[in-house]
């Protein structure tokens, strides 16, 4: 085996290169796929020998056409969680270097590429990820294991790495059901834990082939085990001693598995990424044409169900109508439709209580906002159409609404610092970002803005793995940041060793 140097390679590193929809291999591949209405269904993949352990299954459901019936998911029966945790078992894959560890997430990092076609379409018709999203969310994917691959190596190297905490169990979103749902599970593997992974109940299907794809690589299945269910099966798995938790999706959420994991006798770590209330400042000053461009897609794309979507513009009050004209304008334009068509700009919500939730919102917004524009919604699925609400305060903005609706704000020039002490005080800080040609401006907001990701002049979403280390703090989430240099430490612990022998 040729000798690595984890550094230099760190040094050269490169994000995957996704895909090209203008190349006809590529699109020949997606649309076969895509048209190929056979889908494997899915059930749970334990390490231990038992026949019962499955309820019965259901059917799972195209959002994007409720009449399209995609394929099965079986859930687990949260009575036989407590063998699955016997047998998720670290000894084995931890004892592995650091390069034999790296080797099977590089693997599995080239298994997912080159199975493109079903992970991509998985993302549409069951996550109602339109093309492009689909493509980002593989990359991100691949990104993930490629990017804790190498730094498992480099902080071996440097003999910086520390020991495996042991049995980690990971909860991901349906939002990102691929990106997120490898994130945590590389992570807390190069750490050299044993991992259960508890996906999103809507998007289980994809789980279960990506899951298929890690042991294709050489993963052991002591070393990963997938188990599938709704929140019973996330809250009975919270209850068993797991030494780690990757919790990300809601704020209310992560703060009961807190409080259940402070009742443990081994004090687990809890990594959670949860909610925002993303703010972009934008002054007078501001190319508004680019302003338009990167509000429409941080608010709207992936139908704003994006935890570092943009909820708040806060505007300039001098700007305000000229930008109120062209963003509302801009929407119109947008197509919201089925993800499968290239054209589409805005899929489905992932379902139904997601589509009721949204729908109360603008009933509500409807009322309370100086002007709005809502565009029309498509009849078929659960699409909820993409709005803009203009109201005079941040108070009328009481919680996160995860979907495609921006609520605009203008604030008085000498107000800036006020108005970003009342974003503050609601407790969240996640993504902001700021528009502005006045570098002492944007240097202002920076400073009064309390968020982990701050953007400027561009758009406030899909940070990129090793590039844009994601993640927020207070309401928003404990750190460390996804993708990023600390997130593997947090999964291990260290010895300082010091000795007079
Ligand atoms: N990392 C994603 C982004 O930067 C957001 C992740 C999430 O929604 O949980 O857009």
């Amino acid at each position: 085996r040729a000798v690595r140097h984890p550094l230099k390679l760190f040094k050269d590193r490169k994000n995957s290169k996704g895909f090209d929809l203008t190349n006809e291999l590529v699109l020949e591949k997606l649309e076969k796929a895509l048209n190929d209405s056979s889908v494997e269904n899915a059930h749970s993949l334990v390490a231990i020998d038992e026949k019962n352990y499955e309820l019965t299954a259901q059917n799972v459901v195209n959002p994007a056409n409720l009449m399209d019936n995609i394929g099965q998911v079986t859930f687990f029966n949260p009575e036989k969680l407590p063998a699955v945790f016997s047998a998720c078992e670290n000894t084995d894959w931890s004892q592995l270097s650091a390069v034999q560890k790296a080797d099977i997430l590089r693997k599995t990092a080239d298994l997912y590429e080159q199975n493109y076609g079903l992970l991509m379409k998985l993302a549409v018709i069951e996550a109602g990820k339109t093309l492009p999203n689909a493509i980002a969310e593989l990359r991100e994917a691949v990104d993930f294991l490629r990017y804790y691959a190498l730094q498992v190596e480099t902080l071996q190297h440097l003999d910086k790495l520390g020991q495996a905490r042991g049995k980690a169990l990971c909860i991901s979103p349906w939002n990102f059901p691929l990106a997120i749902f490898t994130g945590q599970i590389a992570g807390a593997l190069a750490a050299g834990n044993a991992v259960i992974a508890k996906p999103a109940e809507q998007t289980s299907l994809i789980a279960f082939a990506a899951v298929k794809l890690f042991y294709q690589a050489g993963l052991p299945r002591n070393a990963l085990q997938l188990v599938l269910g709704a929140g019973d099966v996330g809250a009975a798995l919270v209850n068993l001693p797991f030494d780690a938790v990757l919790f990300t999706g809601s704020t209310e959420v992560a703060k009961s598995i807190n409080l259940q994991l402070a009742k443990a006798d081994n004090d687990p770590v809890l990594i959670a990424e949860t909610g925002g209330q993303n703010v972009l400042v934008v002054d007078s000053s501001a190319l508004s044409e680019q302003v338009v461009a990167d509000v429409l897609n941080s608010a709207f794309d992936s139908a704003g169900q994006r935890c570092s979507a943009l909820r708040i513009l806060l505007v300039q009050e001098d700007v305000v109508d000229k930008l109120y004209d062209m963003i509302t304008k801009a929407m119109q334009e947008l197509s919201v439709g089925n993800p499968k068509f290239l054209c589409t700009d805005i899929g489905p919500v992932i379902d139904e209580e997601a589509k009721l939730n949204l729908e109360n919102h603008k009933v509500l917004m409807r009322k309370i906002a100086t002007r709005y524009v809502e565009k029309d919604t498509p009849a078929t699925g659960y699409f909820v159409a993409p709005a803009v609400y203009q109201l005079t305060n941040l108070q009328q903005i009481t919680r996160e609404v995860f979907g495609p609706i921006l609520h605009i704000i203008s604030y008085q020039k000498g107000e800036l610092e006020k108005t970003l002490k009342e974003v503050n005080a609601k407790g969240y800080a996640l993504t902001g970002g700021c528009h502005s040609r006045i570098r002492k401006q944007i240097d202002f907001v920076e400073k009064h803005l309390n968020c982990g990701n701050f953007y400027v002049n561009r758009n406030i979403v899909g940070a990129v793995v090793g590039v844009q280390p994601f993640g927020g703090h207070g309401l928003s989430g404990t750190g460390p940041k996804a993708g990023g240099e600390f997130y593997l430490q947090r999964l291990t612990q260290t010895k300082q060793y010091y000795s007079q022998f």
